[in-house]
């Protein structure tokens, strides 16, 4: 966009104010159809940051008309050998980044024809060759560049997938951590989007730390952690919510299917590991915030365990002192 912007201004300006160019009908056309789609592409950025909603087949354009504005931008320069064409090589950067496979392909071979077609189209106005060594040179850089820069990008990619998956993940168990938890249900923090929370606690762990040591309870978590996954439904979010405490989201479950979730996971814990664990169920009431089930839900868990642990408890029928 910041190169985008300035190839515009610089146009635009640099013919309205003579700096270069021979202001011919080509010319002019150039310069206003880069004014047009600047126009339209910042009203199209303000409506997209206000409403978050992206109009794909404009998504698609996007890259495709772009380019043709730093072709348009050369013609409008004049000069065959201007090194404004270095503008491509940063749009190929730019793209490698954001997308991969055909995608890319098929963009970096609209830049190459135009980086030709503009470099031809501008050597031969000067009267030159529309076909020239100069121009097979640049597209020979620009198509190393463009390999590279898929490369490149590609790496880039997977760093960036490796940091969001460390960023996200409990390592011991592999479950998602608590922040991703949160983020993702306040992604849908929606009015309407009903959801029950299952919030779980591993019943006298210490204890079994002591006992056994802490690998032996790291074996445990991690075994609780398995039946848990196990024992969700699709869809539902399980996420490892701090030292012993899991929890679980359940996007449009109501309290009777809350609950015969939580009773099938206390169980399966208590069938399939050496431990046990206390349930709070918590189903999102109109106009509770995630903040307010979640806190139900704890109270809930307390209060499980308060009267016997390895239970599943749903109604505030006691708060928690
Ligand atoms: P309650 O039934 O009331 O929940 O008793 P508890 O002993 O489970 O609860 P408490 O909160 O007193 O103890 C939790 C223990 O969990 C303390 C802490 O050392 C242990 N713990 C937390 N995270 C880990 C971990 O990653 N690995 C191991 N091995 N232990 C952990
Ligand atoms: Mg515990
Ligand atoms: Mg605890």
């Amino acid at each position: 966009m910041a190169l985008q912007g300035t190839i515009a201004a610089f146009s635009v300006a640099g013919e309205l104010l003579g700096w270069f160019g021979d202001h011919s009908a080509a010319s002019r056309a150039a310069v206003a159809w880069i004014a047009v789609y600047h126009i339209f592409r910042v009203a199209y950025v303000v409506r997209r940051r206000a409403t978050h909603r992206p109009v794909r087949a404009i998504e698609a354009l996007i890259p495709l008309l772009d380019v043709s504005c730093i072709s348009s931008g050369w013609i409008v320069l004049g000069n065959p050998l201007s090194p404004f064409w270095a503008a491509y090589l940063y749009a190929l950067v730019g793209y490698a980044r954001r997308m991969h496979g055909w995608e890319f392909a098929r963009t970096a071979a609209f830049i190459l024809v135009n980086l030709a077609v503009a470099q031809g189209v501008t050597a031969w106005r000067a009267g030159g060759a529309p076909v020239n060594a100069d121009q097979a040179t640049m597209l020979v850089i620009a198509a190393t560049m463009a390999s590279l820069a898929h490369k490149v990008g590609a790496g880039w990619r997977e760093a960036e997938r490796q940091a969001r998956a460390l960023a996200e993940t409990d390592p011991l168990t592999g479950l998602p951590n608590r922040r991703h938890f949160l983020s993702q249900l306040e992604l849908r923090a929606d009015a309407d989007f009903g959801y029950a929370v299952l919030m779980m606690d591993i019943d006298d762990f210490k204890r079994l730390n002591d006992e056994h040591g802490h690998l032996h309870g790291d074996a445990v978590l991690e075994r609780v952690a398995g039946v848990l996954r196990a024992n969700i439904r699709e869809g539902d979010l399980l996420a490892r919510y701090g030292g012993e405490e899991f929890v679980v989201a359940m996007p449009g479950a109501d309290l009777a299917q809350a609950l015969q979730v939580a009773e099938r996971l206390r169980a399966a814990v208590e069938r399939d590991t050496p431990s046990s664990i206390s349930v709070g169920c918590a189903v999102r009431a109109p106009g509770e915030t995630l903040d307010d089930v979640l806190r139900r839900a704890d109270d809930l868990l307390l209060f499980a365990k308060r009267t016997g642990k390895n239970v599943v408890r749903w109604e505030p029928t006691r708060r928690s002192a």
